[in-house]
């Protein structure tokens, strides 16, 4: 018996909060707070105040500070609630309802109740939906690197770039803009009249404990063709060039390592490397465009450069990116 209520106090010190463990933890909540962090109650709909929050920051655990879900990982799904379509790794545990309709989701650390998950509604290409409560959360805008990563990558039309890219396991979400000019907030047009010096960038944010730097930028190189100068297919100019903008020492390592390899590979990449600057997004019309569009990109496509030597890779027209 003794070990029956044994197993029970640890399975129960699981899925919930722990009073003893917190307890100064939890004599900083509210009485509200305390009534859906340890009761596991809900907040009522469209009262949180992170329901429609769309700023960069991560969002933490309000009982023990752990961070949770990033806003790379947060969408609109109007259902009331915080809506995430990823956690960050090993921060949540999902525990099936004793009903078995649905799954709630809590703090991995403390045992806070967050809210639940649910699977199959087709908001995002993840298909799942981590519906919290706002008032389980606290939010700071600055992302630990550890947590979420930020890489620029410049090979094109940022369409193409985009679409393949944010294809990538571990790569949260990709966005197309500009990047090395010397206007202020430049337009697209402003980019292909002016002589602004912008390149079409895409900005790739990552979670580093999932896919590598070093594969990343492995991948650029593959999903776009390196020795074209000044061009990309049929889009010539400058800001069509192919360029990484690196934030550190390690990736400028990274990418002259990788140059070093394409150049023994017998390739001769025309990629230029320059210190990260100011990223400007592009019009909201050329972010997921192909997606948008449902077409598939026309100067973009995915060969192996790494591995192989070029006279044995297939031409490009034949080159399939594989999902
Ligand atoms: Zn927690």
């Amino acid at each position: 018996m003794k070990t029956l209520i044994f197993l029970i106090a640890i399975f129960s010190t699981l899925h919930s909060v722990e009073p003893k463990l917190w307890s100064k933890h939890i004599a900083k909540l509210t009485d509200e707070e305390k009534n859906v962090i340890l009761n596991k109650g809900t907040q009522r709909t469209f009262t949180g105040k992170y329901t429609n929050m769309s700023e960069d920051g991560v969002y933490t655990c309000k009982l023990c500070g752990t961070p949770l879900y990033t806003s790379s990982d947060k969408f609109q799904s109007h259902c009331g609630w915080p809506s995430f379509d990823d956690a960050i790794k090993g921060a949540v545990k999902k525990i099936p309802d004793k009903d078995g309709m649905r799954t709630e989701i809590v703090c991995a650390k403390c045992g806070g109740h967050l809210g639940h998950v649910f699977a199959g509604e087709g908001y995002t290409p993840k298909n799942t939906r981590y519906c919290v409560n706002s008032i389980s959360l606290n939010f700071q805008k600055s992302i630990p690197k550890t947590i979420i990563a930020k890489a620029y990558f410049a090979g094109g039309c940022f369409w193409g770039v985009e679409h393949y890219m944010e294809r990538l396991n571990g790569v949260k979400k990709v966005t197309s803009g500009f990047m090395g000019g010397r206007l202020q907030n430049p337009s697209y047009i402003d980019v292909v009249c002016r002589n602004t010096g912008h390149i079409e960038t895409v900005e790739v944010v990552y979670d580093p404990s999932k896919i590598s730097y070093t594969n990343l930028a492995k991948a650029f190189f593959e999903i776009h063709d390196p020795t074209q100068k000044n061009r990309q297919g049929s889009d010539v100019g400058e800001q069509y060039q192919s360029a990484v903008f690196v934030s550190s020492d390690n990736e400028r390592k990274v990418i002259h390592s990788l140059l070093k390899q394409l150049k023994s590979n017998g390739f001769t990449p025309a990629t230029k490397i320059f210190k990260a600057d100011k990223f400007y997004k592009a019009e909201e019309y050329h972010q997921n465009y192909y997606a948008k569009k449902k077409s598939t990109p026309y100067c973009h496509g995915y060969v192996k450069r790494f591995d192989k030597p070029k006279d044995k890779l297939p031409l490009f027209k034949s080159f399939k990116f594989i999902d």
